[in-house]
């Protein structure tokens, strides 16, 4: 994995920084705790964000919680379709009287509920998504769009460090998941920047990363059941520290005992000693598949 670049905001002037609590003040917004508002006000990085995310002005961009508009004022300059979905009811109402482009549109939406398949059927061509996304949303926000995967083109979103390194860990290691296997099976995946949270108001407690997901012509390893892999990783992940034995005899799947799971184990060479968070995609897949076959 190569290095990211990363931008900190030290040694530089505090101005924006000034305008931008002074807009708060004038439109009397608090930001709110719990619907993860921390809000870029860094030009510079709202740009290069939409630099990275390659727009054309043929894309339908769906831009997850645009705040105060960040980064939908320097995507709208890229001349695309753009769809805003803004949870807070007075942040969506303010935007969509200051941004005022005809290719903009700001919905008042929870992006976890929202029906992306009627936005792809309506403009016929798969969807990129943005978005700096607020931290609470950000795990089962990728799983949604990831089972939506196939009308998507891509996904350019800011999330917190620690998760992005969850995204591209491998096996073995202390972050290895279930949300690393499910993203490395459908996506590549890569680290593009790390920006530091005094780029942020009010100011988060750990750095942002900015992460590119494209998404795989088809999976990482082909899966025969996506149902039961889910399944069988989910609850291996549950008892990621036990013996695999241990963690599979305790999933009611396996109810056939231990002598059965053991066949498994040895017919595909996985010691059953090793621990869950050890196994790669392939063998997670090929342990499905088997047990399945079974
Ligand atoms: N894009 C802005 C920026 O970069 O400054 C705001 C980013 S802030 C981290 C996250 C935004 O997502 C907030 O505006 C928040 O209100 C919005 N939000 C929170 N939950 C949401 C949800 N379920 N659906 C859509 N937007 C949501």
């Amino acid at each position: 994995m190569p290095t990211t670049k990363r931008y900190s905001r030290k040694h530089q002037s505090d101005q924006e920084l000034t305008d931008f609590i002074a807009l708060l003040k004038k439109h009397r917004i608090q930001p709110k705790k719990r619907l993860g508002q921390t809000f870029l006000f860094k030009r510079f990085i709202s740009e290069e964000i939409v630099r990275l995310a390659n727009i054309t002005d043929r894309d339908v961009v769906i831009e997850i919680g645009p705040g105060l508009g960040a980064l939908t004022r320097p995507l709208a300059a890229q001349g695309a379709q753009i769809i805003g979905l803004e949870y807070d009811m007075a942040l969506a109402s303010l935007l969509q009287k200051v941004v005022r482009e005809p290719t903009v549109e700001i919905i008042r939406a929870d992006a976890l509920n929202f029906d992306y398949h009627n936005v792809f059927t309506q403009h016929a061509t798969q969807l990129k998504i943005i978005g700096n996304l607020p931290y609470y949303l950000t795990s089962p926000l990728i799983f949604k769009l990831l089972k939506a995967r196939s009308i998507i083109q891509g996904m350019l979103v800011m999330i917190q460090k620690e998760v992005a390194d969850r995204l591209t860990a491998q096996p073995g290691t202390r972050v290895y998941g279930t949300i690393s296997i499910f993203t490395q099976l459908y996506c590549e995946v890569e680290k593009k920047l790390t920006v530091t949270k005094d780029n942020f108001y009010p100011r988060p407690k750990v750095d942002s990363e900015i992460v590119a997901f494209t998404m795989r012509g088809k999976p990482l390893v082909a899966v025969t059941d996506e149902i039961f892999f889910e399944k069988l990783v989910r609850t291996s992940f549950l008892r990621r520290r036990k013996t695999l034995l241990n963690a599979l005899k305790a999933t009611d799947y396996f109810n056939r005992g231990k002598e059965k799971i053991l066949e498994a184990l040895n017919a595909l060479d996985i010691d059953p000693q090793r621990r869950p968070e050890t196994l790669s995609i392939r063998e997670f897949s090929t342990l499905a598949t088997h047990i399945m076959s079974d």
